[in-house]
């Protein structure tokens, strides 16, 4: 079957990766940017550009954007309103689940359907096996273009809860980004202490590498959050809170910011308060996860 085609509204880093991936695909590819010299490039390769978001949906039943949060969405949706029904709308941009789930009802009362995705790699692993993507929304939709979307990413589909596919987004980020931060204020510990970053940081790689081991010590670290059993282990909620207490009072000592180590000390210190001292490390989750219901 020949490649269907695809709309791709915002054409920065990301949505000029996935109109590539597209092209190679043979897919035929209509784009549209708010600053249309960001398409001449994409044009030189093969894409159609047309002047108007209301050009750029009707031109294809499945219409993908790429935009610094739904904000811009909302935009170019309102520009496009009159021909959206029919049409599946695949948004790619980031937001909060709820601004995605307002978003769906708003794209469903004009008549189409939002499929909301959230893509897990940067723009130039797109169309690569690294490349996967979360999708929530309607099924149906998401089902009819798989196959294309797949282009972008092996695709992985959560449910029909709009506000799934950016609440794991979200989640992911929220290790990456505090494994980040983790990097850059250790480096700056030892900094501090003389150890320059060209120094230190390839040792901090070496317990980011080792820290998938760490997460599944004593088997099970997401049984032990789902159950509220966190069975002892060499790494106690006690040693790994006085540790933490020691990472606060090393930045202290070195007049290193301390709103990192300040973040993560209370997690041990409510874990003790109740009671998991004797308890594995993963005790903390009792203390950050939402209450039970
Ligand atoms: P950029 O911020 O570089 O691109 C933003 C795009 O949004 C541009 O095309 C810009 O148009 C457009 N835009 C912004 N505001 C408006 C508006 N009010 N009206 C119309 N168009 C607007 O982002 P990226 O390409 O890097 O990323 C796009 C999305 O993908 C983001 O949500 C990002 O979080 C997500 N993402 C990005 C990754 C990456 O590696 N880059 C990785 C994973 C997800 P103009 O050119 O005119 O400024």
């Amino acid at each position: 079957s020949t490649p269907t085609p695809v709309t791709l509204i915002g054409l920065g880093p990301m949505g000029q990766a996935m109109v590539r991936t597209l092209l190679a695909a043979g897919h035929p590819v209509t784009v549209w940017n708010r600053t249309p010299s960001r398409a001449d490039a994409l044009v030189a390769e093969g894409a159609t550009r047309v002047a108007t978001p209301a050009e750029a949906v009707a031109a294809s039943d499945l219409v993908v954007l790429s935009l610094t949060d739904y904000a811009a969405a909302d935009a170019v949706l309102a520009a496009a309103a009159d021909v959206l029904p029919g049409r599946t709308v695949v948004n790619l941009s980031s937001d909060t689940p709820g601004t995605t789930r307002r978003a769906a009802h708003w794209v469903a009362d004009h008549g189409a359907t939002l499929v909301v995705g959230g893509i897990m790699v940067p723009a130039p692993l797109v169309g690569t096996a690294a490349a996967y993507v979360y999708y929530s929304g309607p099924e149906a939709a998401f089902r009819a273009h798989e196959r294309t979307l797949a282009t972008l990413g092996a695709p992985r589909y959560l449910g029909e809860d709009p506000g799934l596919a950016q609440l794991l987004y979200q989640a992911q980020l929220d290790v990456f980004l505090t494994a980040l931060s983790g990097v850059a204020h250790a480096a700056a510990l030892a900094e501090a202490a003389g150890v320059p970053p060209t120094r230190f940081v390839p040792e901090a790689l070496r317990t980011l590498a080792d820290t998938p081991a760490t997460v599944e010590s004593g088997g099970a670290v997401g049984e032990a959050f789902e159950t509220g059993v966190h069975p002892g282990t060499p790494s106690t909620a006690t040693m790994m809170g006085a540790t933490a207490a020691h990472v606060l009072g090393a930045s202290e000592e070195l007049g290193v910011d301390t709103a990192l180590p300040r973040a993560v000390l209370p997690h041990y210190e409510a874990a003790l308060a109740a009671g998991h001292g004797r308890d594995d490390w993963t005790a903390i989750f009792e203390v950050v996860r939402a209450p039970r219901e």
